[in-house]
């Protein structure tokens, strides 16, 4: 089964133009095919047809976040993960500060809860929301914080209770982004920040690499936004961009990276249980990071542009 929209959910047009079809290119959970199509009159991207809740539920595979084990490895991983998400950090810690608000914030989407983590060494108060009842609880264990299972539509808190909430990649995700923002506006103190990540559509990368660029992530996004359809979005649902940033450390050059070279991406080979020696790996992984370096320079360079890989952007409601 699956979910034909007639119409563009952002500007009601009916009109559209497939752009490409792809599978599943990174944890190969399907061999099906996958079209994108853009909208004419609003040229926003989308999966098309998408597929049900029940069948897209195979394509997310178990174990989607990070939880440390007590080897060294794992340990030398979670010191990486640490490093590359101080860029987060920074951005939130900013958006808190000029906000002035003395809720805690909810990261929606905290997986594992390493940044929540993160946020509460830096003195905030911070509680995680997934929909995913896994990551909820291996955000309790490995990492202490204090994490819901719901969908945020639904979630079990009270109105105007945060002073900021964070999406890191989860509009691309869902059926309806308008529902989510929406409850955030809900949520929010008077001064509170929304701050979301998504990938950007409207990047070199995309350019360069088609449906090849791992942005784009079939069949788990729904949908792929440029900065145009964002700006539109959250106008729609109250909102008033204050910031944008183009550039991710933790996101960008890996991102690409795993785009040239999907079989290395670590994630993936964990997930898909690549089966592979001690020796095998650890050149895997030494591969893969020097990729990771050599795409360091090309990501600042695009994101200074305008046209990194993923956008961040900081938002206040209208007033
Ligand atoms: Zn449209």
């Amino acid at each position: 089964m699956e979910i034909m929209l007639s119409h563009c959910p952002a500007c009601d047009g009916a009109e559209f133009q497939p752009l490409f079809t792809a599978s599943d290119r990174l944890y190969r959970t399907t061999a099906e095919r996958f079209q994108v199509v853009e909208c004419k009159q609003c040229r926003l991207m989308r999966l098309s047809p998408q597929p049900e809740p029940a069948e897209l539920e195979n394509y997310y595979p178990k174990n989607y976040w990070f939880t440390p084990e007590a080897s060294a490895a794992s340990r030398l991983e979670e010191m990486y993960r640490r490093f590359v998400l101080l860029d987060h950090i920074r951005f939130v810690e900013r958006a808190l500060r000029e906000s002035g608000e003395s809720g805690p914030a909810l990261d929606v989407g905290c997986g594992g809860g390493l940044f929540l983590r993160m946020l509460r060494d830096r003195g905030f108060r911070a509680i995680g929301l997934d929909f995913s009842l896994d990551a909820a609880r291996a955000a309790w264990t490995s990492n202490h914080a204090p994490a819901a299972c719901a969908t945020l539509s639904l979630a079990p808190f009270r109105e105007r209770s945060f002073s900021a909430i964070t999406m890191f990649h989860v509009l691309e995700h869902l059926y309806d982004p308008r529902s989510y923002l929406r409850a955030a506006h809900d949520l929010l103190q008077p001064e509170g920040r929304l701050i979301i990540q998504v990938p950007n559509a409207a990047c070199w990368q995309f350019r360069l690499l088609g449906a090849a660029w791992n942005g784009v992530d079939i069949p788990r996004h729904l949908y792929d936004y440029r900065p145009p359809d964002l700006d539109r979005l959250l106008d729609s649902c109250g909102f008033r961009v204050l910031r944008r940033k183009y550039f991710s450390l933790r996101d960008n050059p890996a991102g690409l990276a795993t785009s040239l070279a999907p079989d290395l991406d670590p994630m993936a080979r964990r997930i898909r249980k690549v089966k592979e020696g001690p020796g095998e790996r650890l050149a895997k992984d030494l591969l893969y990071g020097a990729l990771v370096a050599a795409a360091l320079p090309f990501t600042a360079i695009a994101a200074a542009c305008r046209a990194g890989s993923t956008i961040m952007i900081e938002a206040r409601k209208k007033t």
